[in-house]
């Protein structure tokens, strides 16, 4: 029977029962799948050469005579050694096995084989230990660049490596093109079936490198192509008009906006006037200035006549903003109000009536805005600070207060994420970027410190208080690092709660007894955390002890030094945003990290924070130190898994991919098209497979 992408792996040669189930946890059940198994390295086996010429810093292929019978020894329990000798016409070469007694079997005397290893020499002997062989004229494995695949126990690479073979010799025929003639030909992209070929069996690694440049393309292309028609689908949606200038309300600020603040309100502006809704993310670095830009948004609804809600992750940043927004709007006439979980009885039901009946302009709150009972006259526009707390389901909570028309969304985040890689997180919204900071700020100082200089750091901490500063000193704790990467080089011994407690309370009781100092870890109540960080705004605590909790939006222009202990322990762009909790005011600011870790690569993204303040830096160099997963954390990860691409070394041609993804979908938007049929498919497929992710 001929062989066919869908034949099943267990009944080929080689393949029981047992072996099938094993190959079942690789995800491989047909021939086909094995098509997707993808080398993960491969060996440059297509050197041959004699004894005398083998090369000394790489393994090469030799081709040999077995010139005795393999002994086998036992060195002691557990330990054997099968050792046979072999020529060829330049020398003799030991060869030694370690625990395979089976090849006393299998290797005969008399018989040439090709042996794969590295040639050691030792004067006028060689030496090979544990080579590949096969015998010669019929070698399948040696002689050629050797995929080396993913395995799990009881497969080896050559049971692989033989399935791969096979399904590329046989059943690549079958093979369907999902990229359109077109795509594949204005990107110089090669056949699927060329591209499958060679990322398994390259007969050149240049060919290697065509194979696998499709390959990604097709992968980032199907993905792209998935969320272009996301984005299309949902900005076919009609929008309420607004006519805004950001001239006139730049009027209203206390200072002239920066070029990138500037920007982010003409974007708004352009899409309040699209008659399409908007969908927008504006992604700036902390004290980039996004509180202005929010404003902007809630005085053009205002302005319109229609109402803004504007969401905050905290009661305490919701406060903060309240008073912002009152301060800087109310002049213009926009009626600001605050509704948390705080507001209670009377006082909360006249709010509700009030915001009914459309006497608030711009509510600030939290959660809270959008839950039962809320009733907006006329919700024109929805604003959430810090996008990560506000998922699909709040966006689909507040479609529905909306009327007709849905509101314009307006996100706003602080979380720098790569430029292109934002593009395919957020490929359903449209991004502003602020990568410019107000003038006049004083970038912090940021320092890296071992357990050597803790005295010293104290001493500094004590210096700062004296100055009538204030200090967060932060303790990572294993509880709540859910998002902490584990680095395993750590040398910080990792603190459970417990630990950071014991600190907080030694720091307190032992080392700053003169000191008002606070403690804030994620398992208080959300009240007695609120209690103490208004008591650190307020200024009636100098230092402020806590786990990461303080890491979102607070803003104590007081606060002048942040002491990050475990620093290792962090992430860079984690590490970014708690620095940018000091450095607010007009004080010049400070960020000691420390750690007790010797790790060079721990060592080295430290210094890469020491060296800049730039958010977008410095998560390019998370993102290339980290790779895409672990760089957003559980929490934020909202990308499938990618089999080929990468997310660091491949954004040239992400940039390209989706580029042809979004110019695909301007002119087919549902994928219509015959020959877009199994792109069609394969898009499905993978919202299917991924259906949390793209809701
Ligand atoms: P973030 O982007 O982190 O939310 P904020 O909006 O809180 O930043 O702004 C940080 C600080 O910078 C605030 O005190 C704000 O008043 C000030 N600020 C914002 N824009 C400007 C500007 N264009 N010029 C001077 N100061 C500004
Ligand atoms: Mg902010």
């Amino acid at each position: 029977m001929p062989l066919t992408p869908e034949t099943p792996l267990t009944g080929l040669p080689g393949v029981g029962p047992a072996r099938g189930k094993k190959l079942e946890k690789l995800g491989l059940h047909t021939l086909g799948d094995t098509l997707d198994h993808l080398p993960q390295r491969y060996e440059d086996r297509r050197e041959c050469c004699s004894l005398q010429n083998a090369p000394q810093d790489r393994p090469c292929c030799v081709a040999v005579i077995v010139s005795e019978t393999p002994r086998v020894s036992y060195v002691r329990r557990g330990l054997s050694l099968v050792k046979v000798k072999a020529v060829d016409e330049s020398g003799t070469v030991h060869i030694t096995f370690f625990n395979q007694d089976y090849i006393r079997e299998v290797l005969h005397r008399g018989e040439s084989y090709v042996f794969y290893g590295a040639v050691e020499r030792q004067g006028n002997l060689f030496a090979m230990t544990n080579p590949v062989f096969e015998r010669e004229g019929a070698a399948r494995f040696t002689g050629l660049i050797m995929p080396v695949y993913p395995l799990t126990a009881g497969i080896s690479n050559n049971l692989l490596a033989g399935l791969t073979r096979r399904a590329v010799d046989e059943c690549l025929d079958g093979l369907p093109e999902v990229l359109p003639a077109q795509v594949r030909k204005s990107h110089q992209l090669c056949q699927t079936q060329f591209a499958r070929k060679n990322i398994h069996y390259p007969a050149t690694f240049e060919e290697l490198a065509i194979a696998r440049r499709r390959l990604v393309f097709e992968e980032l292309f199907v993905l792209t192509c998935g969320l272009a028609q996301l984005k299309d689908r949902r900005s076919v949606g009609a929008g309420r008009l607004m006519e805004s200038s950001p001239e006139e309300f730049s009027a209203l600020l206390p200072f002239a906006p920066t070029g990138a603040q500037r920007r982010a309100m003409e974007d708004i502006a352009a899409d309040l006037k699209s008659g399409k809704a908007m969908n927008r993310l504006v992604q700036g670095d902390v004290g980039s200035g996004k509180t202005a830009v929010a404003a902007f948004g809630a005085w053009t609804a205002a302005k319109n006549g229609g109402q803004c809600a504007l969401m905050a992750p905290t009661e305490l940043l919701a406060e903060q903003h309240a008073k912002t927004m009152d301060a800087l709007l109310s002049p213009a006439g926009v009626r600001v109000a605050l509704l948390t979980g705080s507001v209670k009885g009377t006082e909360k039901k006249a709010l509700l009536s009030a915001l009914a009946q459309g006497e608030i302009d711009l509510i600030v709150g939290t959660h809270a805005l959008f839950s039962q009972g809320v009733e907006y006259k006329d919700l024109g526009l929805v604003i959430a600070d810090e996008q990560h707390r506000f998922g699909v389901a709040q966006r689909a909570a507040l479609a529905e207060k909306g009327g007709d028309v849905p509101p314009h969304v307006l996100v706003m985040s602080a979380t720098p994420i790569p430029r292109t890689l934002a593009l395919i997180i957020y490929g359903d919204l449209d991004v502003s970027v602020m990568d410019e900071l107000p003038p006049g700020r004083t970038p912090v100082s940021t320092y890296t410190v071992g357990e050597d200089k803790r005295q010293r750091m104290y001493g500094f901490v004590r210096k700062q208080v004296g100055q009538g500063r204030q200090v967060y000193i932060v303790c990572p704790s294993v509880e709540e690092s859910g998002d902490l990467p584990q680095w395993g080089e750590s040398g910080g011994v990792p603190m459970d709660l417990k630990a950071v407690t014991t600190y907080a309370h030694e720091l307190a009781e032992k080392v700053f007894p003169d000191l008002r100092v606070g403690f804030v870890h994620g398992k208080l109540k959300s009240k007695e955390k609120e209690a103490v960080m208004a008591a650190f705004a307020g200024g009636e605590l100098d230092v402020l002890v806590s786990t990461t909790v303080i890491e979102v939006g607070v803003d104590v222009p007081n606060a002048s030094l942040m002491v990050i202990e475990n620093a290792e322990r962090f992430g860079l762009s984690q590490l970014h945003q708690l620095r940018g909790r000091v450095g607010r005011g007009k004080h010049q600011s400070y960020c000691v990290l420390v750690t007790s870790s010797r790790s060079e690569t721990a060592r080295e993204r430290l210094k890469a924070l020491c060296a800049t303040n730039d958010g977008f830096q410095i998560a390019e160099e998370d993102l290339r130190l980290r790779g895409p997963g672990d760089f957003f954390g559980k929490r934020q990860h909202g990308l499938p898994q990618l089999k080929v691409a990468d997310f660091a070394a491949d954004m040239e041609l992400l940039k390209e991919a989706r580029q042809a993804a979004e110019d695909l979908i301007a002119a087919d938007r549902s994928l219509k098209k015959p020959s877009h049929r199994l792109l069609k498919r394969r898009v499905q497929e993978l919202f299917e497979e991924n259906a949390e992710l793209f809701n």
